[in-house]
């Protein structure tokens, strides 16, 4: 009986069904008709061609699903076609191939990339290969590291991923002209090459003509013609499948190939370096990567590296927290947020008539928002500032505080998400705002007036400042304890009406407090990862940035660790030491090939539970090598104090001179200085040369400066180092002076990831302590935090954690650690190590802070009976080494 009941209420269940469904898809016909009546109506009245930047009738995740099924079934030949704008194929005007995502070439809407399609890329040769991803903060670093990986197994396959700016060919994209000097020309920055490359993708049309010829293509083609870049294979483009890797792809697997051989290979192809590298991506055992290619989850989607059941190396480790920290941080101006506002009433204003309901409220949504973001930047409306301070204030919200100020917490945040996945609606409006500025410029250029795409001039047409304001709301829906919101006003004086008004140079900043939640997520995807670096120690700071004070098993290993050297025999451990922390999945977890990564709990949520390893080393360096000096008074017995209320004492900086001066009489070859920031430098040099200190520096030693900009670094470097090779011990009478003196700031361009091997660095002085500044809102919270949490320790039982003094000295310490750590680069290297500041002879933690190798075992620095005596040391140190 019961089973007759059933077969009738499924057949009758399964009639209902089908009725209901012949309905569904009779309506959407319906619906279909209507809405194509109307858009062929108003598509009359708009501009040509702005009819593809409508955004499509919004569904909900149900209603997708549901009209999905309704498509299996009934879809026509204009139904197809609306799916493929609404898949985000062809949202910028232009059709979009999926190859675009499987080749590693760019989407034709620039920055947004399908996160789906992208990852898919995993399959292709060397697919099953277990991939090795070594990552580190610069590309010399990567380079140092593809040397090395030549000299020992030279047929292992790497790919050596650099930007476009590193490996374009094309001149036209690389370089700007100077405005009336046809002849000068100087070096784009990242995002203009990045631009107008992605310009060319866009205006490539391949052609059989095209193929192989090289010097037709040079001559026909430049950034502004409209055929594509000459040095693109354009089978990449033309194909419908998957192309087969270009030759110059093969070439750089067949040998370790670093920046700078993939570009002079790609020179002698006249080949895109850039795109090859990216071909060859599958084929790959190792891949070289900057850090925030790899950090960042959006990068790694747009590449389609995936690192499933690969492995992950990141080296210089100590760097690892900031630079996850910088990934997943989100910067608006009110700039942005006002240029927002206008694209999108813009869009709104167009299209209103043709807009479903659904979109419409979630567009007003959007509106309401960043009208309330831009006016709470507005100083008079924020009222967050002190009146008439000449200082600019910043005030940090846990985010919760920040939506019931701008009165926008009962939004819920996942569904504008939800509807900006969906609706593309950033690509969208990029594509209307691009279209409506190409027609401008059309009239403004028929009407005789010069835009010129030069850099000042330079508005970015591959992201929209919505696309900004979409990455700032994505960061609203992270956990409370993640991250907070800092907001920043600028000085604005009570007459500067239009500053206070137009609230220029305010911001928000979306800053990440804990980095672990994101660390994670690296670390559940990956087979393994390794941190490996020379300024770990120590190991429970690193453990508890990468994987949270929560994790107390972690931290107890990390603890233990460092308390017992955690290297096998060898005890010469301490901070400044290679060492290595190797964080793998617990043991269920190492069976990730067979795709048993995590455990599931019984509420059904998936646990992950990484463990730590730790491994440490000594210092290849015999002890002997090196020679430690610390220096709390100088040559007229002044105390050498740099806390920040006597650095600046005309008596402080004087004495410094002197000392320094009177090291650069014993030292041979190169010097390295070491200043705590680039203002204190200058206010050195300033003094120095006030007094003629500078001058007598001069005659003893050529005297280099650490440039601000980035692009200086090289030619500094350069000649700095042939000053130092010229002038070796034994040409002193000849020459007059004694080798080089290299002017640095601790952490900034030559504080980290230069080799200042043999006689570029016999000699590293340190000035000072560079303690980073309390005043910093980040750094407070993060301090606060910690505090909270060894407190909450203290209470019950003690926890391996650290509080937030022990996480401020770290800091400071290691950066002083990865300045000593530039000079003594192998194992027959030798230099001397002269620290100035009484901090280092009076606080027993700012020695014990330095690496193990360094104080070699000594509870306490080294003592002179004067300054004299320490030259003499430091003369003999040197003579007993060039004997
Ligand atoms: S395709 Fe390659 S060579 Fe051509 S513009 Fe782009 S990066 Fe430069």
């Amino acid at each position: 009986m019961t089973v007759r009941h059933n077969l009738c209420r499924a057949d009758v269940l399964a009639g209902r069904m089908e009725h209901r469904k012949q309905a569904r898809i009779e309506s959407r016909r319906k619906r279909k008709s209507v809405s194509g009546e109307r858009k062929t109506k108003l598509n009359t009245s708009l501009v040509g061609g702005m009819e593809d930047y409508c955004v499509e009738n919004y569904l909900s995740e149900d209603e997708v699903l549901r009209s999905t099924d309704d498509d299996s079934d009934g879809d026509d030949e204009e139904g197809r076609k609306d799916r493929g704008i609404l898949d985000g194929h062809s949202l910028d005007g232009s059709y979009r191939p999926p190859k675009f995502a499987t080749t590693g070439l760019p989407s034709r809407s620039g920055e947004e990339v399908d996160e789906t399609t992208a990852t898919a890329t995993a399959t292709g040769p060397g697919t099953g290969v277990r991939k090795i991803y070594y990552a580190s903060r610069t590309h010399s670093q990567l380079t140092q590291f593809v040397g090395e990986c030549r000299k020992i197994c030279p047929d292992i396959r790497i790919v050596h991923l650099a930007s476009r700016k590193q490996l374009c060919l094309n001149d036209a994209v690389r370089y700007n002209s100077v405005p009336g000097q046809k002849k000068q020309r100087h070096l784009a920055g990242e995002a203009i090459v990045t631009e107008r490359c992605l310009d060319l993708m866009k205006k490539h049309k391949p052609s059989s003509g095209e193929k192989g010829e090289i010097k037709k293509r040079k001559s026909s083609t430049d950034a502004s013609g409209n055929t594509g870049c000459p040095y693109l294979p354009p089978q990449s483009l033309s194909s419908s499948s998957m192309p087969p890797p270009p030759s110059l792809a093969l070439h750089s697997l067949a040998y370790p190939s670093d920046i700078d051989a993939l570009r002079s290979l790609s020179e002698s192809s006249s080949c895109c370096g850039y795109y090859a590298s990216r071909t060859a991506l599958p084929a790959a055992e190792i891949v070289v990567l900057p850090y925030t290619t790899l950090l960042s989850r959006s990068s790694r989607s747009g590449l389609g590296l995936s690192l499933q059941g690969n492995v992950v190396v990141l080296d210089e480790g100590h760097n690892v927290p900031e630079a996850v920290r910088s990934c997943s941080e989100a910067h608006l101006t009110a700039n942005i947020i006002d240029q927002a506002c206008t694209e999108v009433a813009m869009y709104a204003e167009r299209y209103i008539e043709r807009l479903a309901g659904r979109n419409v409220v979630y567009i007003n949504t959007i509106r309401r928002v960043l009208n309330a973001m831009a006016k709470f930047l507005r100083i008079e409306e924020g009222g967050a500032i002190d009146e008439g301070s000449k200082k600019s204030a910043s005030q940090i919200f846990t985010v919760t505080d920040w939506l019931f100020e701008c009165r926008l917490e009962s939004i819920n945040w996942f569904q504008v998400q939800k509807y900006f996945e969906r609706s593309g609606l950033c690509r969208k409006i990029l594509g209307f705002t691009n279209s409506l500025a190409r027609s401008q410029n059309r009239q403004s250029k028929s009407s005789g007036s010069n835009l010129n795409d030069q850099e000042e001039t330079f508005i970015s047409c591959h992201t929209s400042a919505l696309s900004k304001v979409r990455e700032f709301l994505v960061c609203l829906t992270n956990t409370e304890t993640e991250g907070k919101i800092l907001v920043e006003w600028p000085s604005c004086s009570e007459t500067d009406e239009s500053c206070r008004k137009n609230s220029i140079g305010s911001s928000l900043r979306y800053v990440t407090l804990d980095p672990a939640i994101r660390f994670t997520q690296l670390l559940e995807e990956s087979h393994a990862v390794i941190v490996a670096g020379g300024t770990l120690r120590p190991f429970v700071h690193i453990a508890m940035e990468l994987l949270g004070h929560d994790n107390k098993e972690a931290l107890w290993l990390a603890h233990s660790a460092d308390s017992s050297d955690g290297c096998a025999g060898n005890d010469r451990s301490a901070m400044m030491k290679p060492t290595t922390g190797v964080l793998t999945k617990d043991q269920e977890a190492n069976t990730m090939d067979t795709g048993a990564i995590v455990v599931t709990s019984t509420a059904g949520r998936l646990h992950f539970h990484p463990s730590l390893t730790t491994f440490s080393c000594g210092h290849v360096v015999p002890p002997s090598n090196v020679h430690i000096v610390t220096v709390s008074h100088g040559p007229t017995k002044s105390t050498l104090d740099f806390r920040h209320f006597s650095r600046a004492k005309n008596d402080t900086v004087d004495e410094l001179g002197r000392t320094v001066l009177n090291i650069c009489n014993v030292t041979p070859a190169g010097t390295v200085i070491f200043f705590p920031s680039y203002g204190y430098e200058a206010t050195v040099v300033g003094r120095w040369k006030e007094t003629g200190l500078w001058e007598c520096l001069g005659r003893r030693k050529r005297v280099h400066r650490e440039p601000p900009n980035a692009r200086e670094v090289e030619g500094v470097l350069k000649a700095y180092s042939s000053d130092v090779a010229a002038v070796a011990p034994q040409t002193k009478k000849e020459r007059g002076y004694l080798g080089a003196l290299l002017l640095c700031v601790i952490g900034g361009k030559m504080s980290e990831g230069i080799n200042f091997a043999d006689d570029m660095a016999r000699c590293v002085i340190v000035v000072g302590l560079p303690y980073p500044d309390m005043g910093d809102p980040q750094l407070k919270e993060k301090m606060k935090i910690l505090d909270a949490v060894s407190k909450s320790e203290r209470s019950g039982s003690k926890g391996p954690g650290i509080g937030g003094r022990a996480y401020y000295h770290n800091v400071c310490m290691r950066a002083v650690n990865q300045s000593i750590g530039r000079a003594i680069r192998h194992s027959k290297d030798y230099a001397a190590i002269v620290l100035i500041d009484v901090r280092y002879k009076s606080d027993r933690r700012v020695w014990l802070g330095l690496p193990e190798w360094l104080r070699k075992d000594r509870e306490s620095p080294p003592s002179h009976a004067n300054f004299g005596k320490l030259l003499v040391d430091l003369k003999q140190f040197f003579k007993a080494r060039t004997l």
